[in-house]
């Protein structure tokens, strides 16, 4: 692998590039050519990613804007970006299902960072439990939750870490040190990048928090179409209501029209003014929820991926920003200006 690597680094790098007889055979990778070569897996991650290499890393990123990592299947060219990479970044907790099968596929030797490794994550059982929970406290009514966990296989733990922007710093750190890792030689440029952007992200954090603020606690309550909020929830004082989908993945079925009735009678009881799409999520379900229930669907919220660079989360800071705003202004507060 390394010699056709080191050759197309040689055509990409133009007049900067090290010929190869001239390279001492040092694992070091070769700075006038991009630099190290990272895959991030999703746009959220890779957003992160960039923020913390800046031009001193070649970023390529599987899953892209508006991409879903849940049902993503790569194709040929990705797979060689897998085999081309000295580091590969990953969320883990089950969300990149498919990354083990291409990194088999590509031959790939790349290193592999696992993005939440700092992370206490949220056991999904528990997650569960607690919908049940506060559903049952809105509606009086007791129901059994318990019988469709045989339906989950997505995984113990909730991946969607990055909604809490702790979390995300939590990930700046460890991407710092994968890269440091991986390329010494630019670990201070690392570690400056990094204390830019966690300053950044601390300013956020206080955003968002200054932001829930504006809502009395009994009015931060969250029903969305898959659990990708739970982390949201439990950083900034949120309720979660129930999820349409009732599951960790997007690839989830429907739910039943029994199940329907009883999350619509839940909306109800909890006299939440609005309910939450996602995008790239079911539209059609959540609408008529939303009618059913007599509340109004707030403007989607951006989960598990960024918009393209001219939509209103091209950006990690700009998504979290935007679902405060959705959420916040939806459930009857106000955000403070930037
Ligand atoms: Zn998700």
């Amino acid at each position: 692998m390394t010699i056709p690597m080191a050759t197309r680094r040689q055509l990409i790098g133009g007049a900067f590039a090290v010929p190869i007889a001239l390279r001492t055979g040092k694992m070091q990778p070769v700075r006038a050519d991009g630099g190290l070569q990272v895959v991030a897996t999703f746009s959220i991650l890779g957003d992160l990613v960039r923020n913390v290499g800046g031009d001193a890393i070649t970023l390529q990123v599987i899953v892209g804007p508006d991409g879903d990592a849940h049902t993503f299947e790569p194709s040929p060219e990705q797979i060689g970006w897998i085999a081309d990479a000295d580091l590969i970044i990953e969320n883990g907790l089950g969300f990149e299902p498919w990354l083990d099968d291409m990194v088999s596929a590509s031959g790939s030797s790349a290193s592999r960072v696992v993005a939440t490794a700092a992370i206490t994550p949220i056991n999904r059982a528990d997650e569960e439990d607690a919908e049940a929970h506060a559903e049952e406290t809105v509606t009086g009514e007791e129901h059994d939750n318990h019988e469709e966990e045989g339906d989950h296989d997505h995984g113990e733990f909730d991946p969607h870490v990055w909604q809490d922007v702790q979390n995300a710093i939590l990930q700046v750190g460890t991407i710092r040190d994968g890269l440091s890792g991986a390329d010494p030689a630019q670990a201070a440029r690392f570690a400056g990048n990094a204390e830019a952007y966690l300053i950044e992200l601390q300013a956020l954090d206080a955003w968002v928090r200054d932001a829930v603020e504006s809502l009395p606690v009994d009015q931060r309550i969250l029903f969305t179409s898959h659990d990708a909020f739970g982390y949201f929830a439990q950083a900034y004082g949120f309720t979660i209501l129930g999820t349409a989908l009732g599951a960790i993945s997007t690839e989830a079925a429907d739910p039943s029209a029994g199940e329907i009735a009883r999350l619509i009678d839940a909306i109800k009881a909890s006299g939440v003014p609005a309910i939450f799409l996602e995008t790239n999520e079911n539209d059609d379900l959540m609408e008529q929820i939303a009618s059913d229930a007599g509340v109004t669907l707030a403007p989607p919220l951006h989960g598990d991926a960024l918009t393209e660079a001219d939509g209103v989360a091209a950006t990690y800071i700009d998504l979290m920003r935007s679902n405060a705003t959705t959420i916040v202004t939806s459930l009857g507060g106000t955000v403070p200006s930037a």
